[in-house]
């Protein structure tokens, strides 16, 4: 609480500070917004691919009179509005791709879209709720372009594409965007992004200060023995048995060398491949799987130790073995400080009751690598009908958003950046 002292203070200094737009100022935006939101969801296209909604929201933002810049990142859309006066700059992102799966839904505005993904066609459905962040985007847009005269600074609207990770063999999502200097001219001072959730009551928000969501890192441990025949083990070096220490070896690195009660880890091998027949003892095998991790500092004393692990209990049973990682999210990493200063923007608009601490997730999000370099706050919007118990998880074909969860979006967003901008 001490950090919200000091914002209140400022009030009285600074009169625009803290102000709340009228319902007045949302009133005709909501049915745009759920308009848009259907276009996306009828029309969803993939990750890297998102060429129409670039478009739409490219010629939206235009009509606004923001400056535009398309093409971010293969098919990201920046636009910028100025303020009529000058200040800090804030970005505010949203992600616009859509997955490789067949929407179940019976809805009028449900997805019948194809394409081809990895070879094979499939559906395409926004079964993420990407659909929903991209509309809510284009209202805040909206909202605040009619309100230019109480903002003091700049606001950075980031479409982003690929955020569920590109194709393979494509650079995309976040981390492309920064490479080609989102984050800079003019330079972001704080940046926001928001997740709609299928389970999350319409009308709640919440969130998680410090480590929210994972960092996700994948990876590949090649072990190296000697082949023999199965009967005669002392003639060769056992690959598969080394693999079993190895897995063995590094779940002890969770559960006895990770401070546990500060944040959880996780390691899990999702796949063994090694062997072709009972009576031979192969030559060599291969380990693949995934760390999860929510503290910087857990993070690098795991992939250390996983190393160290991995090479000296091969070298230890007489084989060698080695450890590659690929990072594919970083830590999303709510700046404690920002938090907790802008936790009464969400409460003017959601209300106090509605805004709720969660515990932190091992699931992975690419918001984290804008995270990394500037103050960020990523929080998660309800989604699911009022008088719901049950909503069916993101990423499967029956995934469903409430549409009267959206207007909350857009004042989230809204207030938040007139209060970031203005305190
Ligand atoms: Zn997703
Ligand atoms: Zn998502």
């Amino acid at each position: 609480m001490k950090h919200i002292l000091p914002f209140f203070i400022l009030i009285g200094t600074i009169s625009i500070y803290g102000q709340t737009l009228t319902e007045e100022a949302y009133k005709d935006i909501e049915p745009k917004v759920i308009e848009w939101r259907r276009h996306f969801h009828e029309n969803p296209e993939l990750s890297n691919r998102e060429f129409k909604t670039a478009a739409k929201v490219a010629a939206h933002l235009r009509a606004l009179g923001l400056d535009v810049q398309t093409g971010v990142a293969h098919t990201g859309v920046v636009g910028l509005l100025h303020g009529d006066m000058p200040g800090k700059v804030i970005a505010l992102r949203a992600d616009m791709d859509a997955l490789p799966v067949s929407e179940r839904n019976d809805l009028p505005f449900k997805s019948t879209v194809t394409a081809t993904f990895l070879g094979t066609e499939t559906g395409v459905m926004h079964a993420c709720g990407h659909d929903a962040h991209t509309a809510i985007l284009m209202g805040v847009a909206e909202v605040l372009s009619k309100n230019k005269d109480k903002i003091k600074g700049t606001v950075k609207f980031i479409f982003q594409p690929a955020e569920e990770t590109a194709p393979p063999g494509e650079e995309g999502g976040s981390r492309l965007m920064i490479k080609e200097g989102v984050l800079d001219n003019p330079k972001v001072d704080a940046i926001f992004g928001l997740h709609i959730r299928s389970g999350v009551p319409v009308g709640e928000i919440h969130y998680k200060p410090g480590g929210a969501m994972a960092a996700v890192e994948r990876f590949v441990i090649e072990v190296n023995g000697k082949q023999t025949h199965g009967s005669e083990p002392w003639n060769g070096i056992d690959p598969i048995l080394i693999s079993a220490k190895i897995i063995d070896g590094l779940q002890t690195i969770v559960s006895r060398e990770s401070e546990l009660i500060n944040e959880a880890a996780v390691i899990s091998v999702g796949k063994i491949t090694s062997g072709v027949r009972f009576n031979i003892i192969p030559e060599s095998a291969e380990l693949i799987g995934t760390v999860r991790t929510l503290d910087p500092k857990m993070k690098s004393h795991i992939i250390r130790r996983m190393t160290e692990m991995t090479e000296t209990i091969a070298k230890a049973y007489g084989g060698t073995a080695s450890i590659s990682f690929s990072n594919e999210t970083a830590i999303t990493y709510n700046d404690h400080q920002l938090v907790a200063a802008m936790l009464p923007s969400l409460k003017k608009v959601a209300g106090d009751a509605h805004v709720q601490q969660i515990k932190a997730e091992t699931i992975g999000e690419d918001f984290s690598y804008f995270q990394e370099l500037v103050p960020g706050f990523y929080f998660y919007l309800g989604g699911m009908a009022k008088g719901s118990t049950q909503a069916f998880p993101h990423h499967t074909p029956d995934f469903y958003i409430d549409e009267s969860g959206l207007l909350l979006g857009v004042k989230a967003f809204t207030q938040i950046t007139m209060d970031y901008l203005n305190h």
